[in-house]
């Protein structure tokens, strides 16, 4: 039987623990075939990113075109994008292609700060790439960028949600692992009409490498196998959960969240 198929669009982390080998992991714990179109190869480890070189743009869309006319596309999503030409290029190509429903996870830094986005990137992401996607995932640090909205409680978290569905996505979840003196994680996910609070419990750990990826991942996974977007975030919720309750460490830095569990 051959499974769904899920396709990355994303950068690799030579650590291990986020980009494209995130995403292949959740993929694979999902039981969805992986297809990967590389835009860059960064340089880190649990320390961080000491730098990165960007795929050309026209490689990024063969890479696209490859999979998509041959092997079918399930599901889409983007990660780590690099440059604003590679962004246009990926927008322009995916209106050209079948790849099913699309999640954009605005990665704009790593979590050591380090910048995985060129300056000047992050215009076309909301212009170029928002309006394409059924639903943006973006982070705290990454709302505060896109929008200018610093989200500290429910309410702020809420005109976050409205502010980014401007742009144009069908739905948005703004994820709020990173708000500060919260005992529980709460995640608000929109379509400018249900307003749907997915709350969970918030794991002491130092080891989170990875985590936004593999939440975006596993949401396209479940969407690739026809998924609702309500359920598949759900899901996807539940997966990283105990991705970060399992987290490991590895070298002298930040471990990342692991999926190993599902082989239990
Ligand atoms: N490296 C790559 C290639 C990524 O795509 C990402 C996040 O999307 C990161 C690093 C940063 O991961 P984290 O912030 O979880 O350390």
């Amino acid at each position: 039987m051959t499974p769904p198929t899920a396709l990355t669009i994303a950068g690799s982390d030579s650590g291990g623990g986020a980009g494209i080998q995130a995403d292949l992991r959740t993929f694979f714990a999902h039981g969805v075939h992986g297809l990967v179109a590389l835009t860059a190869v960064t340089v880190q480890n649990s320390l961080g990113v000491q730098g990165f070189t960007e795929i050309p743009a026209d490689v990024v869309t063969a890479q696209i075109k490859a999979v998509a006319s041959d092997m079918g596309v399930n599901a889409a999503k983007t990660g780590m994008l690099a440059t604003a030409e590679i962004i246009r290029a990926v927008a322009k190509t995916l209106d050209e292609v079948e790849a099913g429903p699309l999640v954009v996870d605005p990665v704009a830094a790593s979590m050591t700060g380090h910048a995985l986005l060129r300056e000047d990137a992050l215009e076309a992401i909301r212009t170029e790439l928002f309006p394409r996607a059924t639903l943006i995932t973006p982070n705290l640090d990454e709302v505060g960028l896109l929008t200018g909205i610093s989200v500290s409680d429910a309410a702020s978290q809420r005109s976050a949600a409205e502010a980014l569905l401007e742009f144009g996505s069908q739905w948005v979840l703004v994820k709020g692992g990173h708000m500060q003196g919260t005992a529980e994680c709460v995640d608000l996910l929109s379509d400018g009409r249900e307003f749907i609070s997915l709350s969970g419990p918030r794991y002491e750990t130092e080891n989170t490498h990875g985590g936004g990826d593999t939440m975006a991942s596993a949401i396209t996974s479940s969407l690739a196998k026809g998924a609702s977007v309500p359920d598949a975030v759900a899901a996807g919720k539940k997966f990283i959960e105990r991705c970060v309750a399992e987290a490991y460490p590895l070298g002298a830095g930040v471990g990342p969240v692991s999926p190993f569990w599902v082989l239990d």
